[in-house]
């Protein structure tokens, strides 16, 4: 197939672009470059566009014989999305339609959406299953959300087929290790644990020691990239005879941040210091996924179940590019 990418210069977009290639699929990376990096789409073929620009987009779906589309591109910084809500509705939800627009007018109905555990806000049990209540806890998660909404209603329409799949913590490295996380700036666990191990950083916070859970922090589930690019794969030859897919990818597993941190100590080898701080703002004591549904629908199967292996993928990537991409 044709797969238009959107983001697929990001961390997970790099990683779908390379992994679409290697299944003899032919990826065609759309992206502005504002988060992403030239270098991470490895030769396949890029072109720099903003997915406002609706001309573009309808010209390069037709030009291109696009098949699908994959939509990585959004902005991911929960804080952030709390500061400037009005920017981060125009990028995910309203650059989102454009995109869906376009799609429509050329009849392109193929779309795989990257949705996420957000969605869920504060779960009232784990692991979470896609029928939990969706309540979101910020601008972050209600754009996930309302992106799911205006695809859930398009697909009534008979002119789109969607999955929305729901990541937990993508990580690690993929691509043969050479396709990893660069986000600037960078504010989840496992790369600024690796940065401190690197002696990048001064220490690593823990964000509360105060949970309820057995050590106090807060527990994640950490999924390797290319397990989460694997269903998509997935999602996409479903979408032949479905219209509407919706999926939660995660290892069903949870780490904690003292875990984590651990572990990195232990494939690093490194020393370095952690300090106990307050806890972050809206962050839920426990996100697991249940992804039965995934496993059993798609027939999907995680081959990075452990952190240790995650966190192997993820410190090579690093060690091999300590200033990231490019430089
Ligand atoms: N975290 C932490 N110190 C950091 C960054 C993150 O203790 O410097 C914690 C954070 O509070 C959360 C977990 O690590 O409990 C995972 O955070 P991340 O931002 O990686 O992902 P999230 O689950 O928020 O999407």
């Amino acid at each position: 197939m044709n797969v238009l990418v959107c983001g697929g210069a990001g961390y997970i977009g790099s990683n779908m672009t390379a992994m679409l290639a290697s299944q003899g699929h032919r990826p065609i990376v759309f992206d502005n470059l504002s988060k992403g990096h030239k270098e991470a789409v490895k030769g396949q073929e890029l072109i720099e566009g903003d997915l406002a620009d609706f001309d573009l987009l309808v010209k390069v779906l037709k030009e291109k014989k696009i098949d699908a589309v994959m939509h990585f591109a959004a902005f991911i910084e929960v804080g952030e999305s709390v500061e400037k809500p009005l920017e981060f509705y125009r990028n995910n939800v309203c650059n989102t339609r454009t995109l869906l627009t376009a799609m429509e007018k050329t009849g392109v109905k193929k779309f795989v959406f990257s949705s996420s555990a957000a969605v869920y806000g504060m779960p009232k049990s784990v692991p979470i299953t896609e029928d939990l209540p969706k309540e979101p806890i910020n601008p972050y998660g209600e754009t996930k959300w309302a992106v799911e909404q205006m695809c859930h209603f398009q697909s009534h329409t008979g002119k789109l087929n969607y999955a929305a799949l729901r990541y937990f913590n993508a990580a690690g490295a993929g691509g043969n290790g050479t396709l990893g996380e660069d986000h600037k700036p960078e504010s989840h666990l496992i790369p600024l644990v690796i940065a401190a191990a690197m002696g990048k950083r001064e220490d690593i916070k823990i964000f509360g020691t105060d949970y309820p859970t057995p050590d106090g922090t807060c527990i994640r589930d950490y999924i390797h990239i290319e397990d989460l690019c694997s269903a998509h794969l997935l999602a996409l030859e479903k979408l032949e005879k479905y219209n509407e897919l919706v999926y939660n990818l995660g290892n069903g597993k949870g780490y904690s941040v003292r875990q984590v941190i651990e572990t990195v100590k232990k494939v690093s080898g490194a020393f370095f210091k952690v300090v106990e701080a307050l806890r972050r703002p809206g962050d839920p004591p426990v996100l697991t996924a249940d992804a039965a549904k995934a496993i059993k629908e798609l027939g999907w199967k995680v081959k990075y179940p452990q952190i240790e292996k995650i966190v192997e993928t993820a410190w090579k990537w690093h060690s091999a590019h300590p200033n990231g991409y490019g430089k």
